[in-house]
């Protein structure tokens, strides 16, 4: 087809698992190669090429990302036990997303896409709440050891010039357990702050950040002071002049109030709050289906990507030959997200503006009572209809082609 939108640059295609791995392909067929003529590196990171590769692939496809600069993935297993045992993997290997943010060392903004006819569970969050996960360390990256009975577990550090600085863990003098070791960076936790202080002057809003420093007065009172310190320097007047602000709180605080609010905020969170809060903020709008994710790194670069995982239950339904009614908009929005970043990135404004009719779309479907199971279970939309997981995306197309 001549007329297809042509793109200059390739963007970086991490391929995924299960049911988010079928849904990969039929957004492409459906909705992606009939209009764009798709440029794009392929990595498979398919729990099976990612245990031929012993991981390789995961790491290639990060660093392709910081070439290309915009990077699509797919939802992926991360495996445990079971896994190992079901794809008979050679290891437990790591999360990739641990492994692609740990390269890219970027913060992760997750932002609710908010329709009509789908109230959140509190309803007071009438703007969306974009949670901001620090991508970087803590127990994403940590070391953990069982120990026995009559260990003592010290932490040691030894300096460039071999000096040993020791400190008692605990005295394990009269049972077995656990113990763990995690680190961060201050030139990670200055990046992060400086990503969330930058997306929320594009998207003029407030930052709130919170840690437990009264409890860990050395690990996440360094975080505190480096954000002070970064917002001081470098923010405080740009704010002022934008009208926004920078808030600090305890975590625990910080949760009674983001309930209490009315959302329209940067909410930055430390990597494990990030992960857990991300999930209970989805799932209070709506759904984890709904939910859109973008990794972005201090230089710029940026890995889109659905909140949710890769909906195991219902590729067990799939493979069994069943329809599902799996909602493919956070992946959906994944795609387009890549697809707009590339436009602007290029210079090709045709390829955002297929980015924004293909959201555009995809609201209007949902808002037309056109929905996966998910949603027509929240929607008070009326004569809505259930449509399985193909049947949604071909509703879609036919709103996209009208807009074309
Ligand atoms: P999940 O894939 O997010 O799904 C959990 C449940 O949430 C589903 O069973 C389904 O509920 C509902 N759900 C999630 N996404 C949905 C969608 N798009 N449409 C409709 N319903 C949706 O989490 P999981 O089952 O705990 O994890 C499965 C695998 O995903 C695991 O191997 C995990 O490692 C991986 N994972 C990957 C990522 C990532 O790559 N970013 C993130 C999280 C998890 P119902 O069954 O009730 O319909
Ligand atoms: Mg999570």
């Amino acid at each position: 087809m001549a007329d297809k939108i042509q793109m200059k640059t390739p963007l970086v295609e991490m391929d995924g698992d299960e049911m988010t791995r079928i849904i990969w392909k039929m957004i492409k067929d459906i909705l992606i190669y009939p209009y764009v003529d798709l440029k794009s590196e392929y990595y498979d990171l398919g729990l099976e090429y990612r245990d031929q590769t012993n991981d390789q692939v995961t790491v290639d496809s990060a660093k392709a990302t910081l070439k290309y600069g915009v990077a699509v993935k797919c939802a992926t297993i991360t495996p445990n036990a079971a896994r190992v045992e079901e794809y008979n993997l050679k290891e437990m290997w790591k999360s990739p997303n641990g492994t692609i943010r740990a390269i890219l060392d970027g913060t992760v903004f997750r932002t609710p896409i908010i329709v009509k006819g789908i109230t959140p569970f509190i309803p007071t969050w009438t703007k969306p709440i974009t949670i901001a996960r620090h991508a970087y360390g803590d127990i994403y990256k940590n070391t953990e050891m069982q120990v026995k009975k009559g260990s003592k577990c010290e932490l040691v550090c030894t300096d460039e010039s071999g000096n040993e600085t020791r400190s008692l863990i605990y005295d394990f003098a009269d049972s077995d357990g656990i113990i763990q070791g995690v680190h961060n960076k201050d030139a990670s936790i200055a990046s992060f702050a400086r990503s969330c202080f930058n997306f929320a002057l594009d998207t003029k809003q407030d930052v709130w950040f919170a840690t437990k420093d009264t409890i860990s007065k050395k690990y996440d009172h360094r975080f505190k002071d480096i954000f002070a310190e970064v917002f001081e320097a470098e923010y405080k007047e740009k704010f002022e002049k934008a009208g926004i602000e920078y808030f600090y709180t305890l975590i625990d605080d910080a949760v009674a109030r983001v309930v209490r609010s009315n959302g329209g905020y940067i909410w930055a969170c430390k990597n494990y709050d990030g992960d857990v809060m991300s999930d209970m903020v989805a799932t209070a709008y709506g759904s984890l289906a709904m939910m859109t994710s973008v990794l972005v790194s201090p230089d710029g670069v940026y890995e889109y990507e659905a909140a949710h995982g890769t909906v195991q239950r219902h590729y067990y339904k799939h493979l069994k030959g069943e329809k599902t009614s799996t909602n493919s908009v956070a992946t959906l929005f994944a795609w387009t997200g890549a697809l707009r970043k590339r436009g602007e990135l290029d210079n090709t404004p045709d390829l955002c503006d297929f980015a924004d009719k293909l959201e555009k779309a995809t609201i209007k479907t949902i808002e037309d009572g056109v929905m996966t199971g998910d949603l027509a279970s929240l929607s008070t939309i009326e004569n809505k209809r259930t449509v399985d997981t193909e049947t949604f995306l071909v509703e879609i197309n036919n709103r996209l082609k009208e807009m074309m």
